[in-house]
């Protein structure tokens, strides 16, 4: 069990969700759209942060608590300055993200980028949406048990494929993410596969342009279409629709398996906007995977059909993950707040926390 709570905060191209984690359970949830720009970016998850824990403990202000901080946003996130760098959807060139968030809530905020929470979240669950229940009661009720912190399976890597506009993925491999030397690992959307499709990098034919929403959105362009699902179109006799979903289920089929071959991942989680597409998605990608496995005994040893799952829409994977990310090693900083920091989390008490 986790023995004290746990703020994630996740700051995402349209919307900021935070979660309060104690006990084993997400205890409260708010969300909002996103702030632009720095401060923007930063008063908006300020604002949410304060309102989860007033809505959690709204009577406990002055018992003082330990309140761990961890936040996520999309761009280069380095965890150890706690900078952010070009998150484009934002309009963050440049921010402290862990200096300016430390400073408004009183209490040292360890940073990652946001696929990267995203696969520590996935890596914590554990695959518990799919366990019999539709999520692990971190739904719309924001409230519900989530896994504690041994399992077995605990050291087995996991990959994170986040299929939002562009193609992310992270890997988790015994709880920590990978990042390499430049924080690119995982970073496969940039992979040449063929194709002569251009792509925002600046190279051709790169996954992501098979295997994406702006993918989808250039193969299928939604003028006059938008909201309307691919899937649904295609079976409504769509052949555009049908080719486009075609390309791109084998496109992510792709991707899981350079995933699950480059990682040894026992499991790959598929989310991001895309997820919401549903079965349909998921039964796509898995044919694919399939079908290539029918021409290879080697590939179909790996099994990869039964290892690819797709993360419900309703769970709030990046921001658990955030909430779970380990404390910033900053020399000299106090790992928490002390008692009565003016405007801090430490005025904050949830109930039930034993209080020392
Ligand atoms: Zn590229």
């Amino acid at each position: 069990m986790t023995a004290e709570p746990r703020l994630g905060i996740d700051i995402g191209g349209t919307k900021t969700a935070v979660v309060l984690v104690a006990d084993g359970s997400v205890q409260a949830m708010r969300s909002a759209p996103s702030g632009r720009g720095a401060s923007g970016v930063v008063d908006v998850a300020v604002r949410l942060a304060r309102q989860v824990l007033d809505a959690h403990a709204p009577h406990a202000r002055g018992r003082g608590a330990d309140v761990s901080v961890g936040a996520c946003m999309p761009g280069l996130v380095d965890p150890v300055s706690g900078l952010a760098r070009h998150a484009v959807n934002l309009d963050v060139e440049s921010l402290d993200l862990a200096g300016g968030l430390s400073a408004r809530l009183g209490v040292p905020v360890a940073v990652e980028n946001d696929v990267k929470a995203a696969a520590l979240g996935a890596w914590r669950l554990r695959g518990s949406w799919s366990a019999g229940s539709a999520s692990p009661g971190v739904s719309a009720a924001g409230v519900g048990p989530v896994s504690g912190s041994t399992h077995p399976g605990d050291d087995a890597a996991l990959a994170y494929l986040n299929l939002g506009t562009g193609l992310a993925s992270a890997v988790v491999r015994d709880g920590v993410v990978v990042r390499g030397i430049d924080g690119a690992a995982g970073e496969i959307g940039h992979l040449p596969v063929g194709g002569d499709a251009p792509c925002t990098c600046g190279q051709i034919g790169c996954l992501e342009t098979v295997a994406s929403g702006s993918a989808l959105a250039r193969l299928w362009p939604v003028a006059g279409r938008r909201a309307r699902d691919p899937f649904a179109a295609a079976a409504a006799g769509d052949a555009l629709a049908a080719a486009a979903v075609d390309v791109v289920c084998t496109g992510v089929g792709l991707a899981v398996q350079l995933l699950a071959l480059a990682s040894g991942a026992e499991r790959v989680v598929v989310g991001g906007g895309l997820a919401g597409l549903g079965a349909p998605l998921i039964d796509g990608i898995r044919a694919d995977l399939e079908r290539r496995a029918r021409s290879s005994r080697m590939i179909d040893a790996l099994g990869l059909s039964d290892r690819v799952e797709l993360l419900p829409a309703d769970v709030p994977v990046a921001a658990l993950g955030a909430a779970w990310l380990p404390a910033p090693e900053l020399p000299g900083a106090p790992r928490l707040a002390s008692v009565g920091s003016p405007g801090g989390l430490a005025d904050v008490t949830v109930p039930g926390e034993r209080v020392g």
